[in-house]
């Protein structure tokens, strides 16, 4: 994967638009385009990994980060109270489109049963 073709990467260097929520040194936190819940933020590193297989091995410090700033978003958004959920899709059993990893931040409202059958 060169970088300049990643979606998120461009969204990172800022050739792509997003609505940004929350940014530190090594992550980035947006608004997911097409949102399944009330509140669908995506949360990425700044650096390329393709998912979050590859990132915990490259960089496990990294991975903490990104967690850290999915639970920053989860309360600048007014999620503790009533919880919410953290995903990272991850190949094609999981689901996963866009291969530069991301936690998706869901809440907002109750959100059902983890999978469907
Ligand atoms: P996944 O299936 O886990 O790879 O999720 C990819 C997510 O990226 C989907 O929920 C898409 O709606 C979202 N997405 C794709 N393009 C953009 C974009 N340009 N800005 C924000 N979210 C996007
Ligand atoms: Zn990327």
């Amino acid at each position: 994967m060169v970088t300049s073709d990643c979606l998120f990467c461009r969204i990172v260097k800022g050739d792509l638009p997003a609505t940004v929520v929350h940014e530190t040194a090594t992550t980035l936190a947006f608004r997911d385009i097409g949102p399944k819940a009330p509140v669908h933020v995506l949360v990425i590193p700044k650096e390329h990994h393709a998912d979050v297989a590859a990132l915990a091995a490259a960089d496990s410090g990294l991975a903490g980060e990104v967690l850290a700033a999915a639970a920053a978003v989860a309360e600048e958004e007014g999620l503790t109270g009533g919880g919410f959920r953290v995903i990272f899709n991850t190949g094609e059993h999981g689901g996963q489109e866009v291969f530069h990893v991301h936690a998706h931040v869901l809440g907002g409202r109750a959100l059902g049963p983890m999978v469907s059958a």
